[in-house]
């Protein structure tokens, strides 16, 4: 990519790693928006850090992204934990979207502003009953098996329905909308299959009434046929912080 494209600070410093490839994510999003005549702020950017030190987060922070999407508890209650403390806390959106046992959602109601991966009503229920009065409604999504695969978390398609507007129902949270995670297919054809499958689950929780903007489906390997199906949320990893 040729440096002019790139935003070079004031001072004349290289853009880090970090700014680069985030450059280079948000060019992919621009031309899947371009491609299918959707304006580029239709979608959100999670930046998945998983497994990545805090001050790798930090580089990533600094190079202007302010929503990132955690998959262990522990892991990522340090890395929120270590921005607070560095008073960096305001603006920031810390996403839970890995499976949540009973004994950590204490925790994760306690430290996290998103949770993506509601697959069954106890977890809300409890997220709901531990979330701190201090703080805003904990946002969420229910997350979908949307292709069906037997050993994969999130709720039935037959269930996914009743299971959001049973969350919906619940105090101290706030119903965004559904994620999924479909298993990897070579074509984009094959992956716009897919996704669009949880676009039309989507689409029927507002027609029946349930308040979601948030669709959030798509990671590295696939954000293009997300975008094409209608995600207003990618989830990108390995594209912004390097293999795992
Ligand atoms: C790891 C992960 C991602 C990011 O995947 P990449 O392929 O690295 O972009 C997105 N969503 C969830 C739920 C994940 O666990």
């Amino acid at each position: 990519m040729p440096m002019s494209s790139l935003d070079v600070s004031s001072s004349g410093t290289v853009p880090s790693a970090s700014a680069l490839k985030l450059a280079a994510v948000r060019e992919r999003l621009a031309r899947a928006c371009e491609a299918c005549g959707r304006a580029v702020s239709s979608v959100h950017l999670l930046a998945v850090s998983k497994t990545f030190p805090a001050d790798v987060v930090r580089d990533m922070y600094d190079a202007g992204q302010l929503a990132f999407g955690e998959n262990y508890i522990q892991e990522g209650v340090e890395k929120i934990e270590t921005f607070k403390n560095a008073g960096l806390a305001a603006g920031l959106a810390w996403h839970c979207i890995g499976p949540i046992q009973s004994n950590k959602t204490a925790i994760v109601a306690a430290h996290f502003d998103w949770v993506q991966s509601i697959d069954r009503l106890k977890i809300a229920q409890r997220l709901s009953a531990q979330r701190p009065a201090h703080l805003p409604d904990l946002q969420v999504c229910v997350q979908v098996n949307i292709d069906g695969g037997q050993t994969k978390s999130g709720v039935s398609v037959a269930d996914a329905t009743a299971l959001a507007v049973a969350v919906n129902a619940l105090p101290r949270l706030t119903l965004r909308g559904l994620m999924c995670i479909p298993d990897p297919v070579t074509s984009q054809a094959e992956q716009v299959a897919v996704f669009s499958r949880a676009t039309a689950l989507f689409k029927e929780w507002q027609a029946v009434g349930l308040p979601v903007d948030t669709l959030s489906m798509g990671m590295s390997a696939d954000l293009e046929a997300a975008v094409q199906s209608g995600a207003t949320m990618v989830r990108v990893g390995t594209a912004l912080f390097g293999g795992r």
